[in-house]
């Protein structure tokens, strides 16, 4: 970042959002070769040359501490980044996975892990993915089976992953694994980073709604991993697995709102463009009464993130305020494609024409919103945090 910021105050965030905005006009981002396509999330597709883009920047490690890399910035400064690249329909999901993964390395990576991986994952040069669900073992994910067995210096990793997003293409993978049979639940689950390009990882890709490769099934045959590579304490999972479903809750949704807002701009522009029959759909009264609506819950989602951002790294529990955002942005989105089919649904009469990419996304985005819900738990999952952490009910037996 060339902006040399300690305190970030009112003037710095204003500097940080027009460097992002000049980067984006300088560098557009449909010429950023993708991976795979964007699905909607709001930190859209995925692409290694936007990532290393962003590491050149210095935005991957805004803040982590200066003696491992990093810019040392309080959270205000990703929020910045990461609402604009949003409404700037960045292709930065390989970003996010660094960011989320990296984080769980500096707070509990080994010297040695984080002399490995931190300078090539600043500069964006390795991507990373998150593998904890397996097949029996989702919502209920400490009933999880892969094992990784201590032998001399080495864990040896034996089991099978499931819905890996962009386990088909990432390097590295932050993965949970059972250390100890003896300890039931989380006790006996450790947290491990591992290289996905062994011989000994075996990736098969699985197709989604919309036939994008999006995720993947994981085999780890015999994998070994050097005992640095262990995240945190031995048979102490939990820490991580909290803080990268935290990450997934409160920042993944984060970008909805803002990503939304450009969205809503594409939608009342067709609505607004006269079909061939001289009709505009922008006429009809029930047009504009819905895009008031979703114009203030737009923005509605964008004040809670900001309300809740303040949380973040405060020491406190995160879970029922984060479980909020995260139900609340993913049915904002699903709301947001429903209303956009009902409207352009009037208009199919119309021939592809300028506004047909915004077409071909609404049915992509309403398919895949579906998908968002249950990507980092299902809704129940969430309503039933809020109402045990947030509200203090008891939980049914
Ligand atoms: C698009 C997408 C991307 C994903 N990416 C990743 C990823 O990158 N890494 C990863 O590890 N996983 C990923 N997942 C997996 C995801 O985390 C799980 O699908 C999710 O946690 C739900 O687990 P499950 O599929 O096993 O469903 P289950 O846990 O079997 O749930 C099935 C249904 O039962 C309900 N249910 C279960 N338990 C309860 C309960 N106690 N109370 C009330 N209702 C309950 C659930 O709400 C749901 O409706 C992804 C999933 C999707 C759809």
């Amino acid at each position: 970042m060339a902006t040399t910021m300690t305190d970030f105050d009112v003037e710095a965030e204003r500097i940080f959002r027009a460097e992002i905005q000049q980067f984006l006009v300088e560098h557009p981002v449909d010429l950023f070769p993708t991976m795979h396509g964007d699905l909607g999330y709001g930190f859209g597709a995925w692409s290694t040359p936007f990532l290393r883009a962003a590491g050149k920047q210095g935005w991957i490690g805004l803040l982590w501490p200066a003696e491992l890399g990093g810019s040392d910035l309080p959270p205000r400064a990703l929020w910045t980044l990461l609402s604009e690249l949003a409404y700037g329909r960045a292709p930065a999901e390989a970003l996010f996975y660094s960011l989320a993964v990296g984080q769980c390395i500096v707070n509990y990576g080994s010297p040695e892990l984080q002399q490995q991986l931190l300078p090539p994952l600043l500069a964006g040069e390795i991507t990373f993915a998150e593998a904890l669900s397996e097949p029996d073992a989702g919502s209920d994910l400490f009933s999880l089976r892969t094992s990784a067995r201590e032998q001399g210096n080495s864990f040896i990793i034996q089991g099978q992953k499931m819905w890996t997003s962009n386990g088909a293409t990432a390097d590295y993978a932050m993965i949970v694994a059972r250390t100890s049979l003896q300890q039931p639940g989380h006790r006996g689950i450790s947290t491990f980073i591992v290289d996905l390009r062994d011989l000994r990882v075996e990736r098969r890709p699985l197709l989604d709604a919309n036939g994008e490769p999006s995720f993947s099934e994981i085999f780890f045959n015999d994998l070994e991993v050097p005992a640095s590579w262990l995240l945190g304490q031995r048979e102490g999972a939990i820490a991580q697995v909290l803080d990268a479903l935290a990450w997934d809750r409160f920042w993944a949704r984060s970008t909805k709102a803002p990503f939304l807002r450009r969205e809503l701009e594409d939608l009342c522009m067709v609505s607004r463009s006269p079909l061939p029959s001289g009709e505009v759909l922008w006429d009809h009264e029930w047009v504009r009464l819905a895009v008031a609506e979703m114009a203030t819950d737009i923005e509605v989602c964008d004040a809670l993130c900001e309300e809740t951002l303040p949380l973040y790294d405060s020491g406190r529990d995160t879970s029922a305020a984060f479980a909020a955002v995260k139900v609340f942005s993913d049915e904002l989105g699903q709301r947001f494609y429903q209303l956009a089919l009902e409207v352009l649904g009037l208009r199919a009469e119309l021939p592809a024409d300028a506004h047909s990419s915004f077409t071909d996304r609404v049915w992509l985005y309403a398919m895949a919103a579906h998908g968002v819900r249950i990507a980092g738990g299902t809704p129940e999952m969430q309503q039933s945090t809020m109402a045990t952490r947030g509200l203090g009910l008891k939980a049914s037996a």
